[in-house]
This record gives structure tokens, C-alpha cells and sequence, in this order.
């Protein structure tokens, strides 16, 4: 039998591991690293733990070897399959993984303890035991279900076993449905205090399992549009303090400690991303900004310009301002972006990137994938820095972006209702690059592809760059 402290002085180091690849996330320049970090951490958790289990006599052998060779094969062929634009939709199942994996424990060790008869006698220990389990299975649950219903609000849809229908996720939430929803989160606290008063009676943890499986679908059911990244942050947070709890129930720091740090950080992000829509956490979970999930009808048209005419006013243009989006993620355009950068900067035009705090589909998606093209991280201006220096560019040139530039987030009403943009509209020329006048995903029409100043060039993000480059070229 192996002493304690070896296997506490590796979660130590796995800890201390998590706590430096965390502080080298907080830059561009480091984050890489700082992921390599946390991996190899999280990895020395993983070893410790088997070998912990292996010595203790709690498994074999074959099934740690197994259990490795499954999960590393798994989580391989996902993470090397997925497209970057499917990154979202990935997050959001991890998340929904994770607590429902520290949900899965807290109900192994209940049952566990109940068929052995180890059961605390009624007092501080039972309490605390009871409550952990009863609060990890709540929480792990409700990020279960309620990652399950985001990745399939973000993916759009699902697509129905055996009759291969596409069936389009709703956004519903009925004013009614924000008592359904205390009532159930009341009645999960119920049933955790029943428990600890009847702790043999296995009803009430199924009741508690039920229960939140139930609140997770419906927290997450009315949440639409552009609310999406707060609850997804919110999740991630929620999945690690499912984590934590569970930490307390079996006895292992290493699971306290990353669980606290995924909670907080998730916390923190959730935050930022509030103040990033200008919404409080309230509004978005009970007020539903998101509407119904139904398109606009487009009625408006606009004549598109070709990559010709869109050269030559940027020919001799002083200052560009660049605002990448979901289109330029879709369409893998940001290296043909760095081109057009190239080009324009040889020719004396200063450039920036505005980086706008949920473009795309996940926190920092722009960030990452104009860090791939070797944009200057310099060149990337967050949202509140880069509007006031619209007036002053010569040319706006939107590549992919369409509900984070919707002046409609101005008027107070709509899903976009209060969310800042990017002040796009007041360039002297606006050209977007799209492949059409529809919505984005919120589905709110918008107005700056109508005005005077602004030029479309229809096309996929990609084609449309480089034809606009060759352009640039032929002048
Ligand atoms: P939007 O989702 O508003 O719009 C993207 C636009 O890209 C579409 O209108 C689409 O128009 C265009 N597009 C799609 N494919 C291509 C292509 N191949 N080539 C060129 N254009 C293309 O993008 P934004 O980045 O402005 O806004 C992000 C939205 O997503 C916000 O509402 C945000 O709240 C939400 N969100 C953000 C998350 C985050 O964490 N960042 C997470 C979840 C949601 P067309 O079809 O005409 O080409």
C-alpha cells in the first residue's frame, strides 16, 4: 500500500499545473502553452488517480489500460474530426459530459453506501455528505440536460433516429414558465432535505434526479439568439461546480480544486459576457431576450458590387478597419484576410482588426483564428476601443459579421435589444462580405446592408476575399 502523500503531492502538482496553465491563458502569446499546461496536468490527475485505484485493489489492471485506451481514442477522433466552426456545439457536450460524469459518481456513491449499510449516523456528517451528494447530483444534472438542449440550439437542430428528419430546436418559453421553473428548482431543495431525513429511501434521489433533469431542459429552452454564449459559459461554470461537489463527496482534491477553478472561471467569463450583451444574469435566465427563434421575412434587396469596384475605393484608402465574423470562421477566410492586410499595409494603409466580445460561435473564436493567419495580436482592438475610431476609416470591411455590426441593437427592441455593436455604420464606406441578405443568428434583418454607403459582394467569405485580392493585384 502506497502512502497518502504520494498520491497527494501528485494532485498537488496537477493543481499547480492548472493554476500556471490558467494564468498563461490570459495572453495571446502564452495561451498555447498555458493549454499544454493544463493538459499535462489534467493527464498527471488522470495517472494518479488509476494508480491510486490500481493500489488500492479498487480495479485491475485491464480495465484502467481499457478505460484509457477508450477515452484517448474518443476523445482523439473528436477533437481531430470536429470543424472549427462544430468547436461551440464540442464545448457545450463536454460541459453536459462533465457534469453529468460528477452526477453518475454522486448516485454510484449513494447507492453504494446504501447497499453497504454505510450509512453516517444523523448528525454533522451525514449533513455534510448528504448535501454534497444531493447538490452534485442537482447541479450535475441540470448541466447534463441543459448542455444537451444548448449544443443542439447551436448545431440548430437534431436530426431524428431512424426517420433521419432534420427537426429545428425551438426557442419557447412562455412567461408561465419561470414559476414551472422555481417550483422545480424548490422542489430538487425539497427532496435533498428529505434525504438527510430519510436517507435509506432511494425515491427522493430519483425524484431529485428527475426533477433536475427536467430544470436543466428548461433553463436553457427559452434562451435564445444572441443569449447563447451566456448560457454556455454558464453551463461550463455549472460543470464545474457539479465537479467540486463531487470532490467533496468522495474525498478527492484534486476534483475540489479543478472543479473551483473551472466554477469560477466560468463564472468569470459568464460575467464578461453579460456585460458584453449589457445584460444582467437575471434578464438573461427568466426574461428570455431571445425571441422566438423565427427569421425575419426579407422583403428589402440590395445590388451587389464586384471585387473590381470594391478595389478601387480601397485603392488609396488611409485607414481599413477589418471586423471578422461567423461567416469568416465559416468560410476559412482569415488567412486570404491577412493578405488583403498585407497588401494594403505595403501600400501605406493602416489596418485594424475590431474584435467584437461574441462574434462567432464560442469566446474568443476570432481571436483564434486570426492568431492562425499570424495576424499581430496588436492589430486585434476590442469593442470599446475600436468605435470611436470608425468615423476616421476610410473603409469597413465586414468579412462573415452580421449581428455583432446590426444597428437594430440600438432601437431597444428584438432579440439584439440593448446588445452593443460595432459601430460599422459610421465608416465613410461599409463593404460586407456575404453570401446573401439573410439574418444572423439571432435573425434579426439588418439595416446597414441597405444604406448608400454600404457595398455587397455576394459570395462564399473565402472565394470573395481572394477574387478581391486578385483585384487589388490587377490595379
Ligand atoms: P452572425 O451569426 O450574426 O452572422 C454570420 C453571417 O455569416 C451570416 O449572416 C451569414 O450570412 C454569413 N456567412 C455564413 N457562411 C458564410 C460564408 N461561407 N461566407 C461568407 N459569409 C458567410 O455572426 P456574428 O459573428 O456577427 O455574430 C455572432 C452571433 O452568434 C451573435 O448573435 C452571438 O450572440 C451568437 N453566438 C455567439 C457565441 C459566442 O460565444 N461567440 C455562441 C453562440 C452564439 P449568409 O448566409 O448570407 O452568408
Amino acid at each position: 500500500m502506497v502512502n497518502d502523500a504520494v498520491w497527494d503531492i501528485g494532485y498537488l502538482v496537477a493543481a499547480a499545473l492548472f493554476i500556471l496553465g490558467i494564468k498563461q491563458l490570459s495572453s495571446p502569446r502564452t495561451a498555447p502553452q498555458g493549454n499544454r499546461m493544463g493538459a499535462m496536468g489534467m493527464f498527471l490527475a488522470v495517472l494518479v488517480t488509476l494508480a491510486r485505484m490500481y493500489s488500492e485493489g479498487i480495479v485491475g489492471w485491464e480495465l484502467i489500460v481499457g478505460g484509457l485506451a477508450i477515452g484517448i481514442l474518443i476523445g482523439a477522433l473528436m477533437a481531430t474530426r470536429v470543424e472549427m466552426t462544430g468547436m461551440p456545439e464540442l464545448v457545450a457536450l463536454f460541459n453536459g459530459f462533465g457534469g453529468g460524469a460528477s452526477a453518475l459518481v454522486a448516485l454510484s456513491e449513494v447507492l453504494g453506501r446504501l447497499q453497504e449499510g454505510d450509512v453516517p449516523e444523523a448528525g454533522v456528517e451525514l449533513y455534510a455528505i448528504w448535501v454534497a451528494i444531493g447538490l452534485s447530483g442537482l447541479v450535475g444534472w441540470i448541466t447534463l440536460t441543459g448542455s444537451l438542449v444548448a449544443m443542439m440550439k447551436l448545431k440548430g437542430g437534431f436530426v431524428v433516429p431512424l426517420s433521419k428528419k432534420w427537426v429545428r430546436f425551438p426557442t419557447w418559453g412562455p412567461p408561465w414558465l419561470n414559476a414551472v421553473k422555481i417550483l422545480l428548482l424548490a422542489g430538487s431543495l425539497y427532496l435533498i432535505w428529505m434525504t438527510i431525513n430519510d436517507p435509506t429511501n432511494t425515491d427522493y434521489i430519483w425524484g431529485i434526479v428527475g426533477l433536475s433533469s427536467l430544470l436543466g431542459i428548461l433553463f436553457v429552452m427559452p434562451i435564445g439568439g444572441a443569449d447563447m454564449p451566456v448560457v454556455v459559459s454558464l453551463l461550463n461554470s455549472l460543470s464545474g461546480i457539479a465537479a467540486a461537489f463531487t470532490g467533496f463527496v468522495i474525498g478527492n482534491n484534486v476534483l475540489i480544486i479543478a472543479g473551483s477553478m473551472v466554477g469560477a472561471a466560468g463564472l468569470i467569463l459568464t460575467f464578461i459576457m453579460c456585460k458584453a450583451m449589457n445584460r444582467t444574469l437575471p434578464d438573461v435566465l427568466f426574461k428570455a431576450f431571445g425571441g422566438s427563434g423565427e427569421k425575419d421575412q426579407l422583403t428589402r434587396t440590395k445590388v451587389g458590387s464586384d471585387p473590381e469596384e470594391v478595389a478601387m475605393v480601397l485603392d488609396g484608402a488611409q485607414k481599413v478597419i477589418v471586423i471578422p465574423g461567423y461567416g469568416m470562421a465559416v468560410s476559412q477566410s482569415q488567412h486570404a484576410v491577412k493578405e488583403f492586410a498585407d497588401m494594403m499595409e505595403s501600400e501605406g494603409c493602416e489596418i485594424a482588426y475590431a474584435i467584437h466580445p461574441v462574434a462567432g460561435r464560442m469566446p474568443g473564436h476570432m481571436n483564434v483564428l486570426l492568431a492562425e493567419a499570424n495576424v499581430p495580436y496588436e492589430q486585434l482592438i476590442e469593442m470599446e476601443d475600436i468605435n470611436s475610431e470608425f468615423p476616421d476609416c476610410d473603409v469597413a470591411l465586414v468579412i462573415g459579421a452580421n449581428d455583432t455590426t446590426n444597428p437594430a441593437a440600438r432601437t431597444g427592441e428584438g432579440p439584439l435589444a440593448g446588445m452593443p455593436i460595432l459601430d460599422v455604420d459610421k465608416a465613410r464606406v461599409v463593404v460586407i462580405i456575404k453570401r446573401s441578405l439573410s439574418v444572423g443568428y439571432a435573425g434579426v434583418d439588418n439595416d446597414l446592408f441597405y444604406m448608400d454607403k454600404t457595398m455587397m459582394l455576394f459570395g462564399d467569405g473565402k472565394k470573395m476575399m481572394n477574387e478581391l485580392n486578385s483585384a487589388l493585384k490587377d490595379l
